[in-house]
Formats: C-alpha cells, sequence, structure tokens
C-alpha cells in the first residue's frame, strides 16, 4: 500500500510499462517503519550514443508539482507505446530516462530536504563563487533549510541521480535533461547552467539556438528561458556537477541539464488561502488547475524530445556561427540592463 498519491502513481506505471520500460529500483530508502524504492525508468534505444531526453521530478519533496508532471509525461507515454508509430519510431531512435520520484521520504514527510534533513540539490561536492546567503546552501545546522551535507559523501537518492545520468547519458550524442521544480514567481522559467556562478556556461551558444527553436516551434509558450545564477548562485548543484564532470572527461556529445521551475504564485493569485497553507504555497490546490498544469508542459517535452534527436538548427554549428550566437547571448542574458533575467521573487527552487 502507497504511503502518498504520487507513490501510488508510480508504482502503478511500473506495472503498467513492465513490457515497454527497462525499469529499476536503484536504491531502497528507509525511514522509520517504512521503506520507499527510488524508481528510474528508460524507454527506448539502447545504443549508448542515442539521443536522450531525462526528466527528474520530487527532489525537494514539497514540490509535489515537479513529480507530478514527470509523472504526467510518463503517464502520455504508457497511453501512447503500444499504439502510436510516430513514438515507436522516435524510440527506435532515442531513449527517453526518467527518475519521477527522486526525493520520495522528504515527499512522505512534506519536507524539502530528504529524511536526514539534506537539500538534494546543494549535496553535490560542488562550490559557488558567491553562493547566496543560506538559501546557496549552509552546513550551520540541519534545523535551517538549505543544508548541503557532508561534503565527503553524496546523499544516496543524489548519488543514485548521479550514477544514472553517468550510465544513461554520458555516452549520448546529445542529452537534455530537465529536473521539474516549483517555487515563488509567477513565470514558468526555464533555468540552465549554472547555478554555482554568474559566469557563462560553455554551451551557451547552443542553448541560444535552442530558445530560438522553441520559439519557432512553439511561438505561444509561457517559458523564460534564463541562466539559473541570474537569480541566485548555490553550492552543490547536481546538474552542474554532472556537467563540468561530462565535460571534463571530453566526451563528445552534448548535455544541456535545465530546471523547469514553475511558477507557484499563477496558483497563490488565483486562489490567495493557499498561502496559508505551506504545500499550497509550491502546488496547485484546485483540481482544475493541477489538471491544467499537468497538460500545460506535454508539449514542452514533446519539443525536447524531438530537438534532441533532431539537433541540425541548435547544435555543431561551425565557429562563426557559434561566435555570433554567443554575442547575440550575451546581449540577450548579459547586458547590464537586460531585464531578461532579472530576480523578480525571493528564492525558493
Ligand atoms: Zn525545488
Amino acid at each position: 500500500m502507497a504511503l502518498f498519491p504520487e507513490l501510488r502513481d508510480l508504482e502503478s506505471l511500473q506495472k503498467r510499462l513492465q513490457r515497454f520500460a527497462r525499469i529499476e529500483q536503484l536504491a531502497e530508502l528507509r525511514h522509520g517503519e517504512n521503506s520507499f524504492p527510488l524508481l528510474s525508468f528508460s524507454l527506448g534505444s539502447q545504443d549508448p550514443k542515442a539521443p536522450v531526453l531525462g526528466i527528474f521530478g520530487g527532489v525537494h519533496g514539497v514540490e509535489r508539482i515537479g513529480s507530478k508532471v514527470a509523472l504526467a509525461f510518463l503517464e502520455n507515454l504508457a497511453g501512447r507505446v503500444d499504439w502510436d508509430e510516430s513514438l515507436q519510431w522516435q524510440l527506435e531512435r532515442m531513449r527517453i530516462i526518467l527518475m519521477p520520484l527522486v526525493n520520495p521520504v522528504g515527499m512522505h514527510l512534506s519536507w524539502r530536504s530528504n529524511g536526514n534533513h539534506v537539500d538534494l540539490m546543494r549535496n553535490a561536492p560542488v562550490r559557488a563563487d558567491n553562493a547566496t546567503f543560506l538559501v546557496g546552501g549552509q552546513r550551520f545546522s540541519t534545523m535551517l533549510p538549505w543544508f548541503m551535507g557532508s561534503s565527503e559523501k553524496m546523499e544516496i537518492e543524489s548519488q543514485a541521480v548521479c550514477d544514472f545520468v553517468r550510465r544513461e547519458a554520458f555516452d549520448s550524442r546529445c542529452s537534455i535533461l530537465v529536473d521539474c521544480h516549483s517555487g515563488f514567481g509567477i513565470k514558468d522559467r526555464l533555468w540552465f547552467p549554472y547555478a554555482r556562478t554568474q559566469q557563462p556556461f560553455p554551451n551557451l551558444p547552443e542553448v541560444f539556438a535552442l530558445k530560438d527553436l522553441l520559439k519557432r516551434a512553439q511561438p505561444n509558450h509561457v517559458y523564460q528561458f534564463e541562466p539559473q545564477a541570474k537569480n541566485y548562485t548555490t553550492h552543490g548543484d547536481l546538474w552542474d556537477y554532472l556537467y563540468d564532470e561530462h565535460r571534463g572527461q571530453g566526451r563528445p556529445g552534448t548535455m544541456i541539464p535545465l530546471t523547469l521551475e514553475m511558477g507557484s504564485w499563477i496558483w497563490v493569485r488565483k486562489n490567495p488561502f493557499q498561502v496559508l497553507s505551506f504545500m499550497g504555497a509550491f502546488n496547485p490546490v484546485k483540481p482544475h488547475r493541477l489538471k491544467r498544469t499537468l497538460r500545460r508542459h506535454l508539449p514542452l517535452f514533446d519539443f525536447l524530445m524531438r530537438a534532441a534527436h533532431s539537433t541540425g538548427p541548435w547544435l555543431g554549428h561551425a565557429p562563426d556561427a557559434r561566435t555570433a550566437l554567443t554575442d547575440a547571448a550575451h546581449e540577450h542574458w548579459y547586458r547590464e540592463d537586460s531585464d531578461s533575467g532579472s530576480a523578480s521573487a525571493p528564492p525558493s527552487e
């Protein structure tokens, strides 16, 4: 008997997808009397070089909507994989990997952190240039949020994410990895690295071209694409860590981690009473609003599947074109008076 709805949905999708996906229990987490599986899914090509779309959710236990959105995508795949030939065609050529519930103990307890009070998104051995005080990660006390945990050994959950990504995505020609979070703010944002520094990351031209491609494919999309560090800088970001490791190993493929930061002020503004509930501040409460949120991001995931597979317009540009894209990206995101990345809300991711 599953202890909370997201875990129940995960276990039911595990049964439904048994024939179509490689499903693994990466770890078993214990808290008190209870144990929780850490499940991963992998659908499609087993060629290590195949393009990859990765979807992750529930890193922060209070942000249930991140898990729900990842599960909605998995359910969408489960509902199509046995009949949709265009999806089957895609899956012959690429791989979709998912960890929809990275922090089940935190979600069970309604904590941001895991069961050891560690903020999993501050837990990697990465130091920021100038981390935002407290929010950027701290080792003062487990009683405060954003506790980074040990500098020697990562938590089971963060270690499992890293090992899974290394195995499933590091050899890929092109991988796009989306981690679904929610916090304060009125817009849905797509953040690209780094979290640890304001300095642009090496794939800035590619991510700028990807932003333009999204606009071309979905002119009315809702996302604000921007560097994560425009909002705040943090120690210990798992995606910074994996990105740098992948790059440091000189692998031929491109890996783009993105954070989908869903703006929960949209829900709070329309239903101010939900600020009275702690969970309500991070999640839509009304059923119709929840349904809308679950639908809202499917077109993005569909686009990213196509972009990981059809890289022509945004990857592999000649040096001159990369320089031009870099200049345009600097103009767009890093100019002094640029408002495209302005922090309009207190951080919470
Ligand atoms: Zn978060």
